[in-house]
């Protein structure tokens, strides 16, 4: 198995309790996701968030945007405890969060975050009152706050007065510079505000979204540079699919690679029907990719090329990843240390055998012009040959045995 990796030295941050668990500091880095449901109904939310959290999403975050939205807040989380998923609500709040907040303590108690956008919490005086009074909110219920400043709604007060001071310095710098530096003042800027309100340091969060991957990859090192502040790290509508997935990873692997990054949210949209999840899978496969953490087992498989006469190794190579996810919400409680499990499925004999000897366990089916045989490995040792109809099932009995007989409470 070449899971190998050089440690990583993590950007030094204040560790933030988000209701039963923690980020920052020297927790693991949390993978966490967003409902796109009307938060206003209860059962489409409470069944969004269930799957989310079943798919390993370690905090959901929910819009909170007005009156019956701040309602059903403590009916969700009620709902969920009775199913007994305790995962952590975060509220996301523009515009009238004060309002909501102060209105509806029961929605403020149920939360166990609160995001703030400095930029949509109104302009001028208001901003400052607003700002204030959904700080003192978290005061009271002793809650956390993600300062989440966005490229789509910074403060434009703010980057109006640093354009300006740009305009009149002996050396300018480029607008582009500018805004990006607007974003990390705004966060900054809020967080010290924040804690002169009387929010502890230990209960802020900080965030500077962007879409663009070198735009984020800038900001966040120079945030983390001026800022001990737990971080949580996301590209900002990254868009559909593949480009969706490879433009978070881009970003984010670069600065988790530099120990910068606390929480991570990946900004998918789905595509019509499908599972909001997908977004908690791509945080969590990125963080094992890079030997950060382990959510499920992974399946090694090669890519299939001329030597490979049918779609058996590509279906069994699906079936067993679907497999071994579907089975980690009960593994997690009855096979602890599954998660590390690596399983090869593999097209040929070039390679098969090889990386089925790496494996924990794997198979090498066979190729064009091959013996009608599937050699197995278990722990680098050839333990059978599967033939004839039934590969698929007989492999996948003996991934179950070796959980069961490796991984024990
Ligand atoms: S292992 Fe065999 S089938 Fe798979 S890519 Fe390599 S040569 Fe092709």
């Amino acid at each position: 198995m070449s899971t190998s990796q050089s440690p990583i030295r993590r950007h030094r941050t204040v560790r933030v309790p988000v209701g039963g668990i923690a980020l920052g500091g020297d927790e693991p880095i949390r993978v966490q996701s967003m409902t796109n449901t009307d938060t206003a109904d209860i059962d489409a939310s409470v069944a969004q968030v269930a799957e989310l959290a079943r798919a390993g999403s370690e905090m959901v975050r929910l819009t909170v945007n007005n009156e019956a939205a701040a309602r059903a807040v403590p009916h969700i989380r009620d709902r969920l405890a009775a199913m007994g998923i305790e995962v952590p609500l975060i509220g996301d709040f523009h515009f009238n969060g004060h309002r909501l907040l102060s209105d509806h303590p029961a929605c403020a108690e149920a939360l166990a975050k609160y995001r703030i956008n400095p930029g949509n919490v109104g302009r001028g005086e208001r901003r400052d009152s607003q700002f204030a009074t959904m700080v003192e909110i978290a005061c009271r219920f002793d809650r956390p706050v993600r300062i989440g400043v966005n490229w789509g709604s910074l403060d434009q007060d703010l980057a109006a007065r640093m354009m300006d001071a740009n305009a009149q310095a002996a050396q300018p710098k480029e607008a582009e510079q500018v805004m990006r530096d607007a974003m990390v003042e705004s966060a900054v800027g809020s967080a010290l505000r924040a804690e002169e309100l009387g929010l502890p340091r230990d209960h802020i969060v900080l965030s500077c979204k962007m879409s663009g991957v070198q735009d984020l990859i800038a900001v966040y090192r120079a945030l983390a540079q001026r800022s001990d502040h737990a971080l949580h790290l996301g590209l900002t509508e990254a868009g559909m699919g593949s480009k969706g997935i490879v433009a978070s990873t881009a970003a984010l692997a670069v600065l988790l690679q530099e120990g910068i990054g606390d929480t991570i949210r990946i900004s998918l949209t789905p595509a019509p029907g499908e599972s909001r999840a997908r977004e908690v899978v791509v945080g969590q496969e990125i963080l094992q990719t890079m030997g950060m953490r382990s959510f499920a087992p992974m399946v090694t498989a090669c890519p299939g090329c001329g030597r490979t006469t049918s779609t058996v190794f590509q279906e069994l190579a699906e079936e067993i990843q679907n497999y071994l996810r579907e089975q980690m919400p009960v593994w997690r409680e009855t096979h602890p240390g599954v998660e590390t499990m690596q399983v090869a499925v593999m097209g040929c004999v070039v390679n098969g055998p090889g990386e089925s000897k790496q494996a924990n366990i794997g198979i090498s089916l066979p190729g064009t012009g091959e013996q009608p045989s599937a050699p197995v490995y278990v722990d680098g040792e050839k333990v059978t040959t599967l033939k004839g109809a039934g590969i698929a099932q007989r492999f996948k009995e003996m991934v179950d045995a070796y959980v069961v007989e490796h991984y024990r409470p």
